[in-house]
């Protein structure tokens, strides 16, 4: 069992960290926000000062933090994780963050003689609690062979995706195909309630047949079809309007980076920015499915 600090204790870190601590791990951790770093420490974690001094003394770091610019604050500087690690210790960054960000704090790390992966996950807050989160792992193979143990406490699939950076670019390609085809399945069952063609009946039709895909037949935006779908609980979330947009804008500042026309996925960020915009923010990512059909947001409307 490894010594293992364990920086940032939102709603997804917190779960993680205590999946660490209950697979036998030594854990440090922590975290800005003082009722954060309590839960860990009443979890069985060690609290820490600072990044760096959770760093120190350690096998490994694991970060999971809201953006890039926090990503390369907490690696970079005197007090931060880079310059306190000791050589050879290993770095796991699971936020979601841009590619950019991703592969310079990795090139940072490789210079000061450590190892470092991204690997941000998908699976959500339920996923972090049941430690079912699928990885999404870039960098060299063997420090992605070193990560895997350690990432099996907290996942249930971890798969390599290549060089530093890659995991990053895996998760906005899914993330903003997943934008694109709620949009689409939400389209679809409002120009069938428009046409008289029952909810049901199109999802009976389209789950068998060419349109199908994990928005309709995981993840149905209305109410019935799907029961375990959040439409069937006034689209409490599951996955944030909110967390949906900041994955599109990723993949967006990602695209316009490599001269990559994404036109749907533009489309995309800009309808989940109206919805968010709107006082959605905090809704589960189908419920878009309301702005697309012109209701006002209740169900019992879809
Ligand atoms: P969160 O806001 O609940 O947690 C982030 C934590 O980081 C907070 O406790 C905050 O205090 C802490 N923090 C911020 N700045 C810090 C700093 N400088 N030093 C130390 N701690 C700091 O967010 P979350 O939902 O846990 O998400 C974390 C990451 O996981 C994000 O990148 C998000 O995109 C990604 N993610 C989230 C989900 C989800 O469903 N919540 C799913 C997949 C991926």
């Amino acid at each position: 069992m490894a010594k293992i600090a364990f920086i940032g204790l939102g709603n997804m870190g917190g779960p993680m960290l205590r999946n660490l601590l209950k697979a036998g791990h030594e854990c440090v951790a922590f975290d800005l926000s003082a009722p954060a770093l309590a839960a860990a420490e009443q979890a069985g974690a060690r609290a820490a000062a600072s990044p760096g001094d959770a760093a120190r003394g350690v096998d490994g770091v694991i970060t999971m933090l809201p953006t890039g610019t926090i990503v390369r604050a907490v690696y970079g500087g005197p007090g931060g994780v880079i310059a306190n690690a000791a050589p050879g210790t290993l770095l796991i960054d699971c936020s979601t963050i841009d590619v950019a960000s991703a592969r310079a704090v990795a090139e940072a790390a490789t210079a000061a003689g450590l190892s470092m992966v991204d690997a941000p996950v998908s699976g959500g807050v339920a996923g972090a609690a049941a430690a079912t989160l699928t990885f999404m792992v870039g960098g060299p193979p063997e420090t992605f062979e070193a990560a895997r143990p350690i990432l099996a406490a907290m996942g249930g699939t971890i798969v390599h995706a290549g060089a530093a950076g890659t995991g990053q670019a895996a998760k906005i390609c899914n993330n903003m195909l997943l934008g694109i085809s709620m949009i689409g399945t939400c389209e679809a069952f409002m120009l069938a309630k428009r046409l008289g063609l029952d909810a049901q009946k199109l999802f009976d039709i389209s789950s068998k047949a060419s349109g199908q895909c994990w928005s309709l037949t995981s993840y149905c935006p209305v109410p019935g079809p799907v029961a375990s779908a959040p439409s069937n609980r006034d689209y409490q979330p599951g996955f944030a309007a909110a967390m949906m947009l900041k994955d599109l804008k990723l993949a967006q500042d990602a695209a316009a980076g490599v001269d990559a026309a994404t036109p749907l996925g533009a489309a995309a960020a800009a309808l989940y920015s109206l919805y968010c915009n709107a006082g959605h923010a905090g809704t589960d990512f189908s419920g878009i499915i309301a702005m697309i059909d012109g209701s006002d947001g209740s169900p019992e409307r879809q």
